[in-house]
C-alpha cells in the first residue's frame, strides 16, 4: 500500500472523537507517526494509539487544553520528546455553545472563541516555531504543513450559532493571513471546511430519520459526510501531492455551499 506520509510525524488536536479521531487514523494509515491530542477524556485516544501501534504504526495520546498556552507548550514538548519534531499539525479542536443571540452569554461567546479561534492560533503558532527551529527535513518538500479545521459556517451564516460562525469566519482570515506570512519559509497553511459530518458535535442533526431527511435537503450530493471523507482530504493536504496548494480552503461538504435552495430556480 502506498504510504504518502511515511517518515513524517503529525499532531492532531481534539482527536479523541469525531473528525480528529478519523484524521488521526487516516494519517497513521498513510504512514505518519501520530500524536493524538485529547482534552478531558484520554481513554479513546489511548485506545486509538494502541490500535495504531498494533497495526504496525507509531502513535501516542497526549492531553492538553488548546486554549491554555502552558498546556500547549507541554504538548509540543511531549511530541518533540517522542518523535524528535513534528511535520504536520492539524488544528481540529472545536466546540459549540449554541444560544439565541439575545440570550447568548459572554461566557458562551468567550468559550467558543478561546477554543475554536484562539486555540487554533496558539496551536499554529507553536507549529511554526517548531518547523523553523528544526529546519528542513528530507521527508517533505515543505518545511511543515498546518491544516486548520474550519467549517462551511466560515461562509454560511448560522442563526442561533453566532459565536460558532464568527469563530469559523475568523479561522478563514487567520489561516489565509498566516499562509501569506509563512509561505516564503516554505510552510504550507491550508484549511478544510467540512459540511455535515456524522460526529458527536451534531448528533441531533442525524440520529433520527426526520432529522437526517431535513439535513439532506441542504446537501446536493444526497448523503451525510463521514469522518473518512475528511481524513482523506487531510492526508492529501499534508502530502507533497498538494505541494503547490497554499492558503486554500477545501470545502468537503457534498455541495452544501452551492446554495441548494436555488437548485429549483430559487
Ligand atoms: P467532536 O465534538 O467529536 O470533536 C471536537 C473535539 O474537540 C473533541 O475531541 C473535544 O474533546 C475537542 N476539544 C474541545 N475543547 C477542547 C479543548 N479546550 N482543548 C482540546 N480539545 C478540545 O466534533 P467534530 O465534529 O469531530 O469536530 C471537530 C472539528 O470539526 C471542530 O473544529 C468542528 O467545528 C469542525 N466541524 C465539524 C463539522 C461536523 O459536521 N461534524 C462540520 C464543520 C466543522
Amino acid at each position: 500500500m502506498h504510504k504518502p506520509l511515511e517518515g513524517q510525524t503529525a499532531l492532531v488536536t481534539g482527536a479523541s472523537s469525531g473528525i480528529g479521531f478519523g484524521v488521526a487514523e487516516a494519517l497513521a494509515k498513510a504512514g505518519a507517526a501520530v500524536a493524538i491530542n485529547y482534552h478531558s477524556h484520554g481513554e479513546p485516544a489511548e485506545k486509538l494509539a494502541a490500535e495504531i501501534e498494533k497495526a504496525g504504526g507509531t502513535a501516542f495520546a497526549v492531553g492538553a487544553d488548546v486554549s491554555d498556552e502552558a498546556q500547549l507548550d507541554a504538548m509540543f514538548d511531549a511530541v518533540r520528546e517522542r518523535f524528535g519534531t513534528v511535520d504536520i499539525v492539524v488544528a481540529n479542536s472545536g466546540l459549540q455553545k449554541d444560544a439565541r443571540f439575545v440570550d447568548m452569554t459572554l461566557d458562551d461567546w468567550n468559550t467558543v472563541m478561546s477554543v475554536n479561534l484562539a486555540g487554533q492560533f496558539l496551536t499554529a503558532q507553536r507549529a511554526v516555531r517548531e518547523f523553523v527551529r528544526r529546519g528542513p527535513r528530507p521527508v517533505s518538500k515543505a518545511l511543515g504543513k498546518i491544516i486548520c479545521m474550519s467549517s462551511v459556517h466560515e461562509i454560511i451564516p448560522w442563526a442561533g450559532h453566532v459565536n460558532y460562525s464568527a469563530s469559523k469566519g475568523g479561522i478563514q482570515m487567520m489561516m489565509k493571513s498566516l499562509a501569506q506570512e509563512v509561505a516564503p519559509q516554505r510552510i504550507r497553511v491550508n484549511a478544510i471546511a467540512p459540511g455535515a459530518i456524522r460526529t458527536p458535535i451534531n448528533r441531533d442533526a442525524w440520529d433520527s430519520k426526520e432529522a437526517l431527511d431535513k439535513l439532506l435537503t441542504l446537501v446536493p450530493y444526497g448523503r451525510i459526510g463521514e469522518v473518512d471523507d475528511i481524513g482523506r482530504a487531510v492526508v492529501w493536504l499534508a502530502s507533497d501531492e498538494s505541494d503547490y496548494v497554499v492558503g486554500a480552503t477545501l470545502y468537503v461538504d457534498g455541495g452544501m455551499t452551492l446554495y441548494p435552495g436555488f437548485a429549483d430556480n430559487g
